[in-house]
């Protein structure tokens, strides 16, 4: 193993914002096609995966946050569990807003609900190139901050650019060590593995809150369909025991949540009924080990 390997990072990430700030053109630039877009599809699913993102040291998984762009679902209304538990799953998250407006009810209510969650976020400004005097971006960065706690600001140019090399550089820099949870550039459609995993690694970190590290990965080992069900057996891998102990819980009580949570949302994603059977792993050092990755199958 090489030291690069070492120290491969991954993780989730969700762009947020209103209609019309960028969001599509910024993830086109970052993934470098086209092809991977489905944003102005209708959403068959409800976490879908937008696209990969590989580099030679990191992979960075973009994932849609269902339910937030509906209009029937303003997000001071009622705001969901799903929503939350979504964004906690994430690594980071991009609020993505125009740099020449003043923050909208819309923009005020995406950063009310960052504020809720945990899960760290940049703000970007985008479309500066339609900005003759960068200065006026001033105030604008100003009454964001005032609405809510960003890590940093990126003034962008999905359209030129502009200010894309360094975004860049820091979200792989925000993404903790782990696993290439898809080999290389192969990953085109949505695998329904990928959201299995996905949903009980998301129900394991929000059931679990901090206590379990965001390195925890869920590996589908069995897969059957018949006569309208699908049986699937998954292993929650961790690297401690601790670990295995707080996702169990006492008498088996939160993997039992885990796992009726992950179904029912499953079975809403699927469209089928779902015998969700999980067990829990312990593979120290799993992310050191390229054997075990390799045996990892997303494809269906
Ligand atoms: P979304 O609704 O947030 O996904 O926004 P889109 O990515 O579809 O972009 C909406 C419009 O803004 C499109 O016409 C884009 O070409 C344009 N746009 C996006 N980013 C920029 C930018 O940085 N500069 C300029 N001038 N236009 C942009
Ligand atoms: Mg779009």
């Amino acid at each position: 193993m090489t030291q690069s390997e070492d120290r491969f990072v991954s993780g989730f990430v969700s762009i947020l914002g209103r209609p019309n700030v960028g969001k599509s053109t910024l993830l086109n630039e970052i993934l470098g096609t086209k092809v991977a877009i489905v944003s102005d599809k209708p959403q068959t699913t409800r976490a879908a995966l937008q696209g990969v993102w590989n580099t030679p040291g990191a992979q960075v998984v973009f994932m849609d946050t269902p339910g937030i762009h509906r209009p029937d679902t303003t997000i001071n209304k009622k705001l969901s569990q799903d929503v939350a538990g979504a964004l906690e799953g994430r690594d980071l998250l991009l609020l993505v807003a125009d740099c020449r407006k003043a923050p909208a009810l819309e923009d005020e209510r995406a950063v009310e609900l960052l504020q809720r969650v945990k899960t760290p976020a940049l703000l970007l400004l985008n479309k500066v190139d339609l900005l003759k005097d960068k200065s006026r971006m001033l105030p604008v960065i100003e009454q964001y901050g005032k609405l809510g706690s960003f890590q940093e600001f990126f003034p962008i140019s999905a359209l030129t650019g502009e200010g894309l090399d360094t975004l860049k550089q820091a979200i792989v820099g925000r993404m903790p060590a782990g696993p290439r949870y898809f080999p290389g550039d192969e990953i085109t459609d949505q695998p329904e593995r990928f959201f299995v995993s996905e949903i009980v690694r998301e129900k394991v970190l929000r059931l679990t809150r901090q206590e379990v590290p965001h390195s925890v990965m869920v590996q589908v080992e069995n897969w059957e369909e018949s006569e309208g069900l699908l049986k699937v057996a998954a292993a929650i891998v961790v690297e401690r025991d601790g670990q295995k102990g707080i996702i169990i819980g006492s008498k088996g009580s939160r993997l039992k949540e885990i796992g009726t949570e992950a179904r029912l949302e499953l079975e809403k994603i699927l469209g089928r009924k779902i015998y969700l059977e999980l067990f829990v792993k312990v593979r120290k050092n799993w992310r050191e080990k390229p054997d075990y990755l390799r045996e990892i199958d997303w494809k269906t």
